[in-house]
C-alpha cells in the first residue's frame, strides 16, 4: 500500500496533532520553511526565528522516533515560495496514496487547501484541530447564533463541558463562576517580580537566527538576547516555572503595568500554546492541578483558565463565524494611517514609547499594553482597522490572524460594531496612571486635561466620544459617559478637541512598511 503524506505547519508542531494521529511506518512527514508566510506581512524577526527553531527541532524529534520527514529549509537546496509549491514538489518526490494535513488558522490558507485536491489530482484530507476545544462548527451551539454575542455565556458552558475548576455537583468553584473583580489589583511598590528561566540558543537555534538576521534583517524588531523556548522539553519546563513561581500572584495582578517589567506575571505562554509546543489542556490542568493542592489561589487559577477555555476559544470561534469579510469592517470610519512612532518607539508618550519599544525587543507585551495602552490610542486616534491588523500580525512572535483580527477587529477598534464587545475599550489617562507607573516618567501631565503638557490620552478620549456620541447614543454602557460629556462646558469641549486635531496632524504617517 502506497504511503500517506502528513504536511505539517509551522503552528501544528503538537505530536498529537489530528494529521499525526494514525501515522504509519513509511509514512511522510512534509514540512516547510515557505517564503510566502514568512513574508506575506513583514514579520518580526523574532517571530520568524521562533518558529523556524520550533519547526526544526520537532522534525528532529519526529527523526528520532524513527518518522521520515521532509524538511524543506529556506536555504535549503529544495526551495518553497508557498504551501502549494511545497507540496506539489513534494508530490514529484514521494508517490503517496494521499494527503492528510490538519486544518490551518487562517482562512486564506484554509481557501488554499481546499484546492489542492483538483489541482494536484491526489485525495486530500482535512481534519479538523482538535487542539481546541470547540470546533467551528459547534461554536454557536455554545455561543449562539444571534448578531452578538457574550464571552461570559459561552465561558459558562465550556466550563461545564470540560470540568474545569467544578465541583462534583456541577457548580463552579468556589460558588461564582467568575473572579475578574480580584484581578485588577495595581502593582505595589516592593513586589519583586521573580526572574524567569533562560533558554539559551543550541546550534539548531543559532542557525536560525544566523539565517533570519541574513534574510529579514530589515524586518522589525531584534533578535538579541533571544532565549525562548523552542522545544516541547523546553516549553514544558517554562510551564511549569509559571505554574510554580508566577501563577500565585498572576490574577491578582493581571492588569498591572510596570516600567522595566514587560512580561510581570503573566504566564508568556501564548506564542509556545499557539504553535503547538504546548497543548491547552496541560497548561488549564497544571492551572488547576496548583490550585486543588493549595499552591494557587483560585483567582489566579479561574482567571488563567477563563482567558485559555474562555477568551482564546472564543476569539478564534469569533473568527470562523465572521470570515470572510471580517478584516474589512469599519464601523466607525476611522482612516487615519498609523503613524510612524508604531514602527521606531519614539514618541513622548511613556506608556507608548515603553510598549511599543518592549515589543520590538522581544516580539510580545502583555495583554492590557496590547488593549489599554497601544489599541487604546489606536481606538481614540482613529486609526485604520487593516494597517492596525497589519501591524499586530507582525509584531507578536504569538500572532497568527484566527486570534490577532478579532482583538483588533473586535476588541480594541469596535469596527465590527460590537459582535462581542459591549462598548468600545476606551479609556483616558487616568486609568494607565492606576494600573502602572509611566506616568512618573512621562513628559506629560496626566492630570491635565488641556494644554501642551496635558496628557494626549485625556483630549483624544473626549475627542472620540464627541466625535461618536451619536453612533453610541443608546447604548446603555455608555450612559454615563455620554452623559459626563454632556454636562460639560462647551468651551472646555471645543479646546479638547482642538487639541486632539493639533496632536494628531502633528503625527508623522508611517507609509510602507
Ligand atoms: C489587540 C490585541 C491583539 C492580540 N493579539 C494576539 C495574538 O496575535 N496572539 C495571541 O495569542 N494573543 C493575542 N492577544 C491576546 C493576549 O494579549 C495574549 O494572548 C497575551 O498577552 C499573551 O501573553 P501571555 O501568554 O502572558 O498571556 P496570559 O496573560 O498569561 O494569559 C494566558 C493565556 O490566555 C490566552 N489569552 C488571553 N487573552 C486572550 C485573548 N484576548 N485572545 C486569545 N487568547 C487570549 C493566551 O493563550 C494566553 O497565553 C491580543 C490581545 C489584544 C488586545
Ligand atoms: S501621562 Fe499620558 S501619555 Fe504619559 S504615560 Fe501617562 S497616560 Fe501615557
Amino acid at each position: 500500500m502506497k504511503p500517506t503524506l502528513r504536511f505539517v505547519l509551522g503552528d501544528q508542531l503538537t505530536r498529537g496533532v489530528s494529521s499525526l494521529a494514525d501515522i504509519e511506518p513509511g509514512d511522510v512527514v512534509l514540512m516547510a520553511e515557505v517564503d510566502e508566510e514568512a513574508t506575506y506581512v513583514r514579520h518580526h524577526q523574532r517571530k520568524i526565528a521562533f518558529l523556524f527553531a520550533a519547526m526544526r527541532h520537532f522534525a528532529a524529534e519526529l527523526e528520532a522516533e524513527g518518522i521520515r520527514v521532509d524538511y524543506i529549509r529556506l536555504d535549503g537546496k529544495q526551495r518553497a515560495a508557498s504551501f502549494g509549491q511545497a507540496l506539489g514538489e513534494a508530490l514529484k518526490r514521494h508517490k503517496v496514496a494521499r494527503v492528510v494535513v490538519t486544518e490551518p488558522g487562517e482562512w486564506r490558507v484554509l481557501e488554499m487547501m481546499r484546492g489542492w485536491e483538483a489541482e494536484f489530482g491526489v485525495p486530500v484530507e482535512l481534519r479538523p484541530d482538535d487542539r481546541f476545544l470547540c470546533g467551528w462548527e459547534e461554536f454557536s451551539e455554545l455561543a449562539g447564533d444571534g448578531p452578538t454575542l457574550l464571552m461570559e455565556t459561552f465561558y459558562r458552558r465550556m466550563r461545564e463541558r470540560t470540568g474545569f475548576l467544578m465541583t462534583k455537583d456541577g457548580k463552579p468553584e468556589g460558588g461564582r463562576w467568575n473572579y475578574d473583580a480580584e484581578n485588577r489589583k495595581a502593582l505595589p511598590k516592593r513586589i519583586e517580580v521573580p526572574p524567569r528561566p533562560v533558554f539559551d540558543p543550541d546550534e539548531t537555534t543559532q542557525g536560525v537566527l544566523d539565517l533570519v538576521a541574513r534574510r529579514f534583517g530589515n524586518h522589525f524588531g531584534s533578535l538579541e538576547d533571544f532565549d525562548y523556548p523552542v522545544t516541547r522539553h523546553d516549553a514544558a519546563r517554562y510551564l511549569r516555572w509559571f505554574v510554580t513561581t508566577a501563577l500565585p500572584d498572576f490574577g491578582a495582578y493581571e492588569d498591572a503595568m510596570r516600567q522595566g517589567e514587560p512580561l510581570l506575571f503573566h504566564s508568556h505562554l501564548s506564542a509556545l500554546i499557539n504553535c503547538g509546543l504546548l497543548t491547552l489542556r496541560e497548561c488549564c490542568e497544571a492551572v488547576e492541578a496548583a490550585y486543588r493542592n493549595g499552591k494557587a489561589p483560585l483567582n489566579a487559577a479561574e482567571g488563567f483558565i477563563r482567558q485559555i477555555i474562555g477568551w482564546r476559544e472564543f476569539i478564534r470561534g469569533v473568527y470562523w463565524r465572521e470570515m470572510p469579510g471580517y478584516g474589512e469592517r469599519n464601523e466607525l470610519g476611522a482612516s487615519r494611517p498609523l503613524p510612524d512612532f508604531f514602527w521606531t518607539g519614539e514618541t513622548e508618550m511613556n506608556c507608548l514609547a515603553q510598549a511599543i519599544g518592549e515589543t520590538a525587543r522581544n516580539a510580545f507585551a502583555h495583554h492590557i499594553q496590547r488593549l489599554m495602552v497601544i489599541g487604546n490610542f489606536c481606538l481614540l486616534a482613529g486609526l485604520d482597522p487593516k494597517e492596525v491588523q497589519d501591524w499586530y500580525l507582525v509584531v507578536y512572535h504569538d500572532a497568527y490572524e484566527w486570534v490577532e483580527m478579532p482583538n483588533v477587529v473586535g476588541m480594541i477598534l469596535y469596527a465590527d460594531g460590537g459582535v462581542f464587545a459591549t462598548k468600545p475599550y476606551a479609556a483616558s489617562g487616568n486609568y494607565i496612571n492606576k494600573m502602572s507607573n509611566y506616568c512618573g516618567h512621562c513628559r506629560y501631565d496626566v492630570k491635565q486635561k488641556t494644554g501642551e503638557d496635558a496628557c494626549p490620552f485625556n483630549y483624544l478620549y473626549w475627542d472620540f466620544m464627541a466625535r461618536h456620541a451619536e453612533r453610541f447614543d443608546g447604548n446603555h454602557r455608555m450612559d454615563r459617559t455620554l452623559a459626563t460629556l454632556g454636562r460639560m462646558d462647551e468651551d472646555k469641549v471645543a479646546t479638547m478637541r482642538k487639541d486632539a486635531e493639533r496632536f494628531l496632524d502633528g503625527m508623522v504617517p508611517a507609509g510602507d512598511y
